[in-house]
């Protein structure tokens, strides 16, 4: 029998009836009001019998190929500046967390560059050997200076000898940088002064982790259609519509021009290529561009809520999709990335299980949207391509 939404409602307000002994066919008849139930407060349990499988260590060991472990210090509007770096934890709680879930090596994308590069490379890759990896990111506050191309692509060789194992763009590129780096019009994210950002990229063998757009509902008005309203409404600066943004499908486009031109260089288009929702989509961009990929990080909310069709993908796509959370020490603002033990364990069920209607995050309601997710339980071979031999070859490592 199918449920209307309607009909889950109505029985949410039956059962609280029934919780406090008025019986249910007084409400039938009118005789009793209907409880008033802000959304923030309406935490259904579901009531469901169905195996639930813990997941303590994954199958194989991992590479996590999207963490935060540090950030740029200091930005403006959006954009990165100066080259200092803040440490998020200290490497002992983060090992003690990889050690208990087979992670292997985590990836610390927003390394910063310069200084701030160089103490990050100390302090986590050298200090710890194979454990953690830092990439380093695009100097922005320079884009605007004539000699920029030729600057970005020594700095990027500057940054390879200084330990950098590859290139993370934020979304920076397409929604924050300008023509005058705060202010002006919005930069594309084909544009040719990155060209050879790009290729020197190619040239040292740094795949791009790149983050490119946001989910769909962030370019919609965060309204009672909106299905993110409560995450938009509690962070409203992460909505794009209206102002100069362009739409959703535009940014992707522009990210598909520039994959194009730089067939060499490898892309991780990170959060499954921006578009997890559609991943009939996604898949047409990835058999046009060889040299694209796709990381899972902060979307198994997203794979999670139409299994059959993303294990299609996962199937399809196996030698392509790396493993990634997004994690953030102390992320606490956004529970699908809060780094710890729960987070992993909730990305093994949904990878190695076939476990029905669960959380996505670790949290009392779904951070991302009202749903809950079902497991993919991946293959054995598809499994530990994802878990670590993708991201091993592209980052030229051994397991
Ligand atoms: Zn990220």
């Amino acid at each position: 029998m199918k449920t209307t939404r309607r009909g889950l409602f109505a029985g949410a307000a039956l059962g609280a009836l029934a919780a406090r002994n008025l019986p249910a066919q007084d409400m039938l008849k009118g005789k009793k009001k209907a409880i008033p139930l802000e959304l923030k407060d309406f935490q259904p349990k579901s009531m469901l019998h169905v195996p639930e499988t813990r997941v303590p260590r994954s199958r194989y060991p991992v590479i996590d190929i999207h963490t935060h472990l540090t950030f740029a210090a200091n930005s403006k509007e959006g954009v990165s500046l100066g080259e200092e770096v803040k440490f998020l934890d200290e490497p002992a709680p983060l090992l003690k967390v990889m050690d208990a879930k087979n992670l292997r090596t985590l990836v610390n994308l927003t390394g910063n560059v310069g200084a701030g590069l160089r103490e990050s490379v100390r302090k986590l890759d050298k200090a710890h050997p194979g454990r953690f990896l830092t990439f380093t990111e695009p100097w922005w506050e320079r884009a605007n200076r004539p000699d920029y191309p030729k600057f970005q692509a020594d700095e990027l060789a500057r940054a390879h000898n200084d330990g950098a194992r590859g290139l993370k763009v934020l979304k920076t590129l397409g929604l924050y940088l300008r023509e005058k780096i705060t202010s002006g019009p919005l930069v594309k994210i084909d544009d040719k002064r990155f060209d050879p950002m790009w290729e020197q990229c190619a040239a040292l063998k740094m795949p791009v982790c790149i983050h490119v757009s946001d989910p769909e509902a962030f370019f919609l008005p965060t309204d009672r259609f909106n299905e993110r309203f409560e995450e938009l409404n509690a962070h409203s600066d992460w909505s794009f519509h209206g102002r100069d943004f362009p739409s959703n499908q535009a940014l992707l486009e522009a990210r598909n021009r520039m994959i194009a031109r730089h067939p060499k260089t490898q892309f991780i288009t990170l959060h499954v290529g921006n578009d997890a929702e559609n991943l009939a989509y996604v898949g047409e961009c990835m058999d046009r561009y060889p040299n694209m990929h796709v990381e899972l990080g902060a979307r198994i909310g997203e794979l999670g809520r139409q299994p059959r069709t993303a294990k299609k993908f996962f199937d399809k796509y196996q030698d392509r999709i790396l493993f990634g959370t997004d994690a953030v020490p102390h992320g606490d603002d956004t529970p699908q990335q809060v780094y710890g033990e729960l987070l992993y364990e909730i990305y093994y069920r949904f990878l190695e299980t076939e476990d029905e209607y669960f959380d996505y995050a670790p949290a009392a309601i779904p951070p991302q949207g009202r749903w809950r997710i079902y497991g993919v339980g991946l293959s054995d071979q598809v499994l530990r391509k994802v878990y670590n031999a993708n991201a091993a070859r592209l980052l030229g490592m051994k397991i």
